[in-house]
């Protein structure tokens, strides 16, 4: 496994770590949760992503239990979680957004479902237009100087508002954040490939990108149909099938996904693996999230590490013609 700094900050996250969004409670228990955290960590993986609205907080159930029944030293690997949409299937206004009040109590709702004294990381889900940002920042900073979390960020924050948190922390000498949570593959490369650049620059942000394989599309499973047994295809996710599948650049999206397991299957290896691996090209990238349903997705996506090397200037050359 290769470890990579989260940011500026002195943390050493790998490069690839494990999610929960869909999975957990959904299509994983705690017993199966268990055995792909005991495959990860044998991997060298040392970060494991939640959420409080994963699953109505369920999913942070079955991660903490799994954890805690593997009894792996707490400092030894880095659990999260997120604030913003609330963990209640119908969360009343006080249950939600990134009010000081929810973040401090939602903080402390994770910690209880995840079985842990402290987060190590913590994220603003989405932006709030209802509450000023100086407000998060307070919270923030309350919960880090608290112990209560190490490293706080943003989840699909805008470029503006990120540096606005920034310029705030800077002003009051508050905790700033240390990492963004964006959606970054070879189907969406716009927000972290052009619009963060100049926080990249100027504060040197960490990232932890999320659907490395468009949920499964660049798998390239979906190229026959939807596989009966995939995401597309779970009772309750029909808005995400009309995401993935369904939309008007449906047709493109699918032809460039033909064209680049092409170039997979000249490498030997699969589309799966050479995706994810594609995400760890760029230098911004300080942990591309994996998520998967079974453990024969999750040997193969930790095996993409082997596929960088393979990557090289001439194959990323024909990729970019392919994507852009
Ligand atoms: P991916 O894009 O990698 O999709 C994972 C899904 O694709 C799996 O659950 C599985 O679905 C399918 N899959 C994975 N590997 C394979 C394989 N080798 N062969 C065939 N199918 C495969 O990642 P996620 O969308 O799950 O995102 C990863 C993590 O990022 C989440 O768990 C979460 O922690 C985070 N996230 C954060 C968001 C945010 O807003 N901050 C939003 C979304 C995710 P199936 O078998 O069901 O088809």
């Amino acid at each position: 496994m290769e470890y990579r700094k989260l940011g500026n900050s002195g943390l050493k996250v790998s490069a690839l770590s494990f999610g929960s969004w869909v999975t957990f409670s959904n299509q994983v228990d705690a017993k199966l949760a268990q055995q792909m955290f005991g495959i990860c960590l044998d991997h060298g993986v040392n970060f494991f992503d939640n959420a409080e609205t994963y699953a109505h907080g369920q999913s942070e159930i079955v991660m903490g239990e799994a954890l805690n029944s593997l009894s792996h030293p707490r400092d030894s690997y880095c659990v999260s979680s997120k604030v913003f949409f609330g963990a209640e299937k119908n969360p009343l206004p006080t249950q939600m957004g990134l009010s000081k009040k929810h973040i401090t109590e939602a903080c402390d709702q994770a910690m209880k479902r995840l079985k842990v004294d402290y987060l190590d990381l913590f994220f603003c889900h989405r932006a709030d237009p209802d509450t000023p940002i100086g407000e998060t920042v307070w919270a923030m900073h309350n919960l880090a100087t608290q112990g209560k979390i190490i490293y706080w960020g943003t989840s699909e924050w805008e470029e503006s508002q990120i540096r606005e948190a920034y310029e705030f922390a800077e002003k009051y000498n508050l905790t700033p954040p240390t990492m963004e949570q964006p959606q970054y593959n070879l189907l969406y490369t716009n927000r972290l490939e052009k619009d963060y650049l100049p926080i990249f620059n100027d504060y040197k942000m960490g990232t932890t990108i999320w659907s490395p394989l468009a949920a499964g599309l660049l798998s390239g499973k979906y190229i026959e149909g939807v596989p009966a047994d995939s995401r597309a295809n779970l009772p309750g996710y029909e808005w995400l099938r009309k995401i993935m599948i369904e939309t008007d650049n449906s047709k493109d999206r699918m032809q460039k996904i033909v064209d680049l397991k092409v170039i997979a299957d000249e490498l030997g290896v699969s589309l799966a693996k050479m995706s994810i691996a594609w995400c760890l090209l760029n230098e911004n990238v300080s942990t591309v999230i994996l998520g998967a349903s079974k453990i024969s997705q999750l040997e193969d996506n930790l095996g993409s590490m082997e596929v960088l090397k393979l990557l090289t200037p001439e194959i990323e050359k024909r990729i970019r013609a392919i994507i852009e």
